[in-house]
């Protein structure tokens, strides 16, 4: 909207830009609140960040790689689909030949499928009516759906995983390449967004929460704006848990504001482990089998610091009992029963939790349109109605998506 002209107002309640992708400033380390991972078909946010002014350099491209130490090694080939997985297949390392069948035939029905299967299915059903491996299952299928869709597959929307297997597996080698932020979160997206609205008339105030939302003759007007102004459009842009609220407050989407209110949410917890110099993971991102972890990522290969290492938990489990040193304890055991090597004492460490990361993707779980029950009062946010799961990508779509909408109406 900026860009078209709008003189655009930001309200953020936090002092630091980015919501759930930010950065978290601790004991003078600076890391995000958990390791993202955009892949090349999140589109529209790439685009956003070119306009912005990013640069390419502030993303590590990698091939899809998975990469579970001593037990799998399977890296996309540098070909149009769907040779990159043909081939990334036929050079895969711990994989047998009734493995590789087995994916083939997961991704031949998929195609057959439309990428669309049945909405009520689960991941876990998909996956035993393709027949697929235990090894599969569990080096494959398990961290890609608990990392993409942030839900266990018993409960995870079959439908949501096709669609994130098409825009990865089966897309061309741009489209599946892994791109990981090599500045922090903060930095990456909202900070330079800031500046191109301040350049643009816009403003940004932060700090600076809305209590409520009032629909009147003139337009809204917002609990919590100084201003006190009636603004033509609103677009409701946070966390489905605070969203609830702020439509209630209208008196005017009490539905909408109860169904948000029930959606189910996942945690994620990040666990780091500062490591030292000279300390690293033989790829910048691999998988953990054995839990507690999924994935761990080196950050000193990615533009951080060397020897620190990111382990992501998704979704509920039995970790959420662990008291936090304990969890430190499980995870530093996991990665060095994983490498196969003792690894130094550490040198720092750090547990964030996200108990409401992201809405449990399960399938039919409720999604809105843009639109809500007020004319000129918008929703944006990952939870909005969109092929993804909660996703960077989907909340950008979702707000390009309202801005396309709001400029069309302010056209007629
Ligand atoms: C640990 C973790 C790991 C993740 N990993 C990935 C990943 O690898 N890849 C990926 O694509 N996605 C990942 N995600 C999901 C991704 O971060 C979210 O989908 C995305 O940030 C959601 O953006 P949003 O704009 O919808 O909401 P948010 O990021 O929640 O932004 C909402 C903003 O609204 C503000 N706000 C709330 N209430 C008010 C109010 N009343 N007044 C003013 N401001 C308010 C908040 O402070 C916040 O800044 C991860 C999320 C977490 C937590």
């Amino acid at each position: 909207m900026a860009r078209q002209g709008v003189h655009v107002t930001v309200f953020e309640r936090s002092h630091t830009l980015g919501g759930r992708a930010r950065v978290v400033r601790k004991d003078g380390w600076e890391v995000d609140n958990g390791q993202h991972i955009l892949v090349g078909a999140y589109t529209e946010l790439t685009r956003l960040l070119r306009l912005t002014g990013g640069s390419p350099k502030q993303l590590a491209r990698l091939p899809l790689t998975l990469h579970v130490p001593g037990r799998l090694h399977m890296r996309a080939a540098a070909l149009p689909a769907p040779l990159h997985l043909a081939v990334g297949l036929l050079t895969a390392r711990g994989l047998t030949w009734r493995d590789r069948l087995a994916m083939l035939r997961l991704m031949r029905w998929l195609k057959a499928q439309g990428y669309a299967p049945d909405p009520a299915m689960t991941v876990a059903d998909m996956l035993r009516d393709t027949a697929q491996t235990s090894t599969l299952r569990e080096l494959i299928w398990e961290p890609l759906c608990v990392a993409a869709l942030n839900t266990p597959i018993a409960e995870a929307s079959a439908r949501v995983f096709a669609a994130v297997l098409r825009d990865s597996l089966a897309s061309g080698a741009a489209a599946s390449e892994l791109l990981i932020p090599r500045v922090d979160l903060s930095e990456l997206f909202p900070v330079p967004a800031a500046r191109y609205l301040a350049t643009r008339r816009g403003t940004l105030r932060t700090g600076n929460a809305i209590d409520g939302i009032q629909s009147g003759p003139d337009g809204f007007t917002l609990s919590g704006d100084p201003g006190r102004r009636p603004w033509s459009q609103v677009v409701i842009a946070t966390a489905p848990y605070h969203a609830g609220a702020l439509l209630a407050s209208t008196g005017a989407c009490d539905r909408l504001a109860a169904q948000l209110d029930a959606l189910p949410h996942e945690p994620i917890v990040t666990v780091y482990l500062a490591l030292g110099s000279g300390q690293h993971l033989p790829q910048p991102m691999i998988g953990l089998a054995r839990g507690p972890a999924q994935w761990a990522f080196d950050r000193g290969m990615l533009g951080g610091s060397e020897g620190l290492i990111a382990c992501v938990i998704s979704a509920s489990g039995p970790h959420e009992a662990l008291p936090r040193d304990e969890l430190i304890l499980a995870t530093h055991a996991q990665l060095e029963a994983e490498l196969g090597r003792r690894l130094p004492k550490l040198e720092w460490s750090q547990v964030i939790v996200e108990k409401r990361a992201t809405f449990a993707c399960g399938p039919g779980v409720f999604r809105p349109d843009i639109r809500t029950p007020l004319p000129g009062l918008w929703l944006a946010g990952d939870y909005v109605e969109s092929e993804y799961p909660a996703t960077l990508e989907s909340a950008v779509r979702s707000g390009v998506a309202c801005a396309n909408a709001i400029l069309v109406r302010a056209s007629r």
